[in-house]
């Protein structure tokens, strides 16, 4: 089989920040605090991170970044990906707002390895970022361009580390799998128990949390999973641990107009849009 596998020597930019003993650990789960002071907004957003969580968001490897593809190496050690993903026997998910993004957290063991990890990293939740009011939410670009939206599977190497906390401090803690997609005419099924779950959580006060079905993670991926993008980065929101490793998907997934709408207009009223980084060239415009 022609797997071709695309590995990416990448110039990493710079934008994040970093933090106070108050900040809400986006994988810690459905618990807000009291203060959310950072966010996407002019106040409080990417560019002003790094003076909120001083030595923090601006390190050598921040996330997310600008991938050209045309300049990426082939890596034939990056292999495909295998899950070991039931769903078992005890696995559930659950849907809440956290105040900066609609995350699922799922219940039992999910595992991810292969595609050239070193270890066995645990599936801890999933989480979406979009755009405020357009077709440019993704926070990865190909070529500068975003796409609509994107999703991130976020998984801890958990064969080293006791929990996620402490993996995320680790340079080889954490694995992100980032989908991007595009717009479909036909809603995509898979998403639907999602969007459902949407006018429940939609206010992050409410503190609800809604139980979704449980769909072997491997199905959202996009059609070829085995055509990814790899570097080494961080956490895109703070404290923006330089802890990831990195998988952006070569082909994206699909999405109805009508589905993307549900997340973007509908269903999250109270919640701070995750706007894409601002990322060297945005801000050239
Ligand atoms: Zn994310």
């Amino acid at each position: 089989m022609d797997v071709k596998i695309i590995f990416l020597t990448i110039h990493v930019f710079i934008t994040c920040i970093n933090g106070q003993s108050y900040m809400y650990d986006v994988y810690e789960g459905a618990v807000i605090p009291a203060v959310t002071h950072w966010g996407y907004g002019d106040y409080n957003g990417p560019e002003e991170w790094p003076e909120l969580f001083p030595n923090k968001c601006a390190g050598k490897y921040q996330s997310p970044v600008n991938i050209r593809p045309r300049k990426t190496k082939f890596k034939p050690n990056l292999s495909k990906f295998i899950f070991y993903d039931p769903p078992y026997w005890g696995a559930r998910y659950f849907a809440h707002n956290n105040g900066h993004t609609i995350q699922v957290n799922t219940w039992g063991l999910h595992l991810l390895a292969n595609g050239g990890l070193n270890h066995t990293y645990r599936i801890a939740q999933f989480h979406f970022h979009w755009g405020d009011e357009n077709d440019q939410g993704a926070e990865h670009t190909v070529n500068e361009k975003a796409a609509p939206m994107e999703m991130h599977i976020v998984s801890w190497n958990h064969e080293k580390y006791e929990s996620i906390k402490d993996a995320a401090k680790a340079p080889d803690g954490l694995a992100v799998l980032g989908i991007l997609f595009k717009i479909s005419h036909r809603d995509n099924p898979l998403f639907e128990p999602l969007i459902h779950a949407i006018p429940s959580i939609r206010d992050p006060d409410w503190n609800n949390q809604v139980e979704i079905a449980v769909v072997p993670i491997r199905n959202y991926l996009p059609h070829s999973p085995e055509k990814y993008f790899r570097y080494r980065g961080s956490l895109t929101t703070p404290r923006c641990y330089e802890s990831v490793t990195w998988t952006v998907f070569r082909e994206k997934q699909n999405i109805s107009k009508r589905q993307e709408a549900s997340v973007h207009y509908q269903g999250v009223a109270g919640t701070v849009p995750a706007s894409p980084i601002a990322l060297p060239w945005q801000k050239r415009r």
